[in-house]
């Protein structure tokens, strides 16, 4: 195994044990993760998925959770359709990729005998979990579950359906290695992935192939955006933009990252009505270079990490304040 990873497993194996331990206890499992899924989500809970199916044969397995604009069925199967009924009977929740409780893409975790957890937001709580391997400093949760499935020995194998989900949170959440949180577990948990047979070139087309049509997409993106004097780019997508592109609002982050690397541009929003009937609001994706906008995403009734953020308002009248927030951080 590299070195990397096991040290890290090493290093938390007391949690990574107690982990195991609620595994083995329980024949009825659920995985849960956060709504709005991204790379790092769905891989983590599909690559756990197929682990857990594939070593324990006697027990029974589901993952729960809205679906995907784009990734499903490209890159990951539909959720399962599981009736409430199954969640009546003692199972243990492990609830992978996300802090708060409310941000957890299925409710029905809360029926759960136990609730464990695998994540790396920033988490202030209260802790629905009774047991858990959190680490806010790492690039992705999806290297944790590695870790995690790691920790577990020879003994138990990773098929390369595994192991692709889990490179494909990797990669996604580091931004292909790029963001700062990026170290030697991220690095070696890949690696280990790789050992096991997965096809990267293929991963990388799925992952990123994109349509003429987002083309499209970005010169909307070139046409309209804007830059405030502190150097934050951002674009706006409302409804009639979405319509105009044919895209659903959790599409309208896509090309966010259009302003990395651009010399004097400190940070940069994607800014999307969501008409959401249950809440209808402006969705905002935020990314910086190396200042910490997570603060700012809080108060803007979201979270996230200090580079990558999620937050949103109300109503337009709100974007001046919400732009001034992010200008005073530079
Ligand atoms: P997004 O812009 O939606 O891609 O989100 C960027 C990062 O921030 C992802 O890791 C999300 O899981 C996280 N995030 C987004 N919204 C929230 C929130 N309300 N609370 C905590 N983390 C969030």
């Amino acid at each position: 195994m590299e070195e990397a990873l096991r040290n890290y497993v090493r290093l938390h194996r007391k949690e990574l044990r107690s982990l195991r331990d609620a595994v083995r206890k329980y024949d009825r499992i659920c995985i849960f993760r956060h709504i709005k899924p991204d790379f790092d989500a769905l891989g983590c809970q599909f690559g756990l998925y197929h682990f857990l199916r594939e070593n324990f044969p006697g027990k029974e397995i589901h993952q729960a959770g809205d679906t995907h604009p784009t990734f499903v069925p490209r890159l990951f199967p539909a959720p399962e359709k599981i009736p409430n009924s199954w969640f009546d009977s003692p199972f243990l929740a492990i609830v992978l990729d996300v802090g708060d409780k409310e941000r957890i893409a299925d409710p029905r975790f809360q029926k759960a005998s136990m609730v464990v957890k695998i994540d790396h937001h920033p988490f202030r709580g209260p802790d629905v979990s009774e047991r858990s391997l959190l680490d806010e400093g790492s690039a992705s949760c999806g290297e944790l579950v590695t870790a995690f499935l790691a920790s577990f020995g020879r003994r138990k194998k990773v098929s390369k359906e595994a192991a692709r989900a889990l490179y494909i949170a990797i990669v996604g959440d580091s931004g292909r290695f790029l963001y700062g949180a990026t170290s030697p577990l991220t690095f070696a948990s890949a690696s280990w992935l790789i050992g096991k047979g997965i096809d990267i070139r293929s991963i990388y087309l799925s992952m990123y192939e994109k349509k003429i049509e987002d083309l499209e997409f970005q010169k909307y993106v070139l046409d309209h955006y804007r830059i405030t004097p502190k150097g934050v780019a951002y674009y706006l997508l409302p409804e009639e933009g979405l319509k105009e592109l044919g895209l659903t609002s959790e599409r309208g982050k896509e090309h966010v990252n259009m302003f990395s690397n651009i010399e004097g541009i400190n940070a940069w929003c994607s800014i999307t009505e969501d008409n959401d009937p249950k809440e209808p609001c402006w969705r905002i994706s935020i990314r910086s270079k190396a200042e910490d906008i997570s603060g700012v995403a809080s108060k803007w009734g979201g979270g996230g990490h200090p580079q990558a953020s999620g937050a949103k308002f109300k109503d337009l009248s709100e974007l001046e304040a919400f732009l001034s927030d992010l200008d005073d951080l530079f």
